[in-house]
């Protein structure tokens, strides 16, 4: 099974896509943690994507498009994946469908999640990730046990660069210009799932999973 997963930034995608990817054992591949990834090593692709990242654009679409192919070649994605974070462009969607095809393989669904932003912003800016195994937090929501320490590994925990309130509305601008036209590209396909987060994730991903297996996908 090959899914997409989109919604916006802070939307809680990166949570359901976790849930699901353990339920339908599928490869997770965040171009978020990817990017982040490479900013922690330093490297060519890393160093670019850091000065776009932290104004709350996007990364071009070459790079981010030739990263993703590149990933998706990798062994563990033979079984099914779930895209999060990518496409987030249009092009990106067309250059995704082209990849695809090669291999005569298709998207069989794009969960949409979706979240007022009035509640995203209070999410991110109160969100936390912890520095070494990236587990999530939030001080008021979902605090750790110890302030600053990740219950999970021990690590530091600390906000993302950029879940400033400035950034955040920035991206949350990017979004709705680049990002939302794909929820018409996809729906037009009929393959489109939804889950609405304003509530709490547990109802989010209920109405998830009754979705896909309305798409008898399971
Ligand atoms: P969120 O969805 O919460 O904004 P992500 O971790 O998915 O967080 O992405 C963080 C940043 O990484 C984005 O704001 C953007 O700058 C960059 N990025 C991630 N995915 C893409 C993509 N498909 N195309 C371009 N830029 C991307
Ligand atoms: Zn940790």
């Amino acid at each position: 099974m090959k899914l997409i997963i989109l919604g916006a930034p802070g939307s809680g995608k990166g949570t359901a896509a976790t849930v699901i990817r353990e339920k339908y054992s599928l490869a997770h591949i965040s171009t978020g943690d990817l990017f982040r990834y490479n900013i922690k090593e330093q490297t060519k692709l890393g160093i670019e994507a850091k000065s776009y990242i932290d104004r709350g654009a996007l990364v071009p679409d070459d790079v981010t498009i030739r990263m993703v192919a590149d990933r998706l070649g990798n062994d563990d994605c033979k079984s099914g994946y779930i895209l999060d974070g990518f496409p987030r462009t249009t092009a990106q969607a067309k250059a995704l469908d082209e990849l695809l095809a090669k291999t005569g393989d298709k998207i069989d669904a794009v969960i949409h999640v979706i979240t007022d932003d009035d509640i995203i912003m209070d999410r991110v800016t109160t969100r936390r990730v912890c520095e070494k195994c990236g587990a999530s937090f939030n001080v008021k929501y979902m605090p750790s046990k110890v302030e600053g320490v990740c219950d999970v590994c021990g690590g530091k925990t600390v906000m993302r660069s950029d879940d400033n309130p400035e950034t955040v509305g920035k991206r949350l601008e990017t979004y709705k210009e680049n990002t939302r036209p794909l929820i018409d590209f996809y729906n037009a396909r009929g393959i489109i799932v939804e889950g609405n987060n304003n509530v709490d994730s547990a109802t989010c991903i209920k109405s998830i999973e009754d979705g896909l297996a309305r798409l008898n996908l399971n």
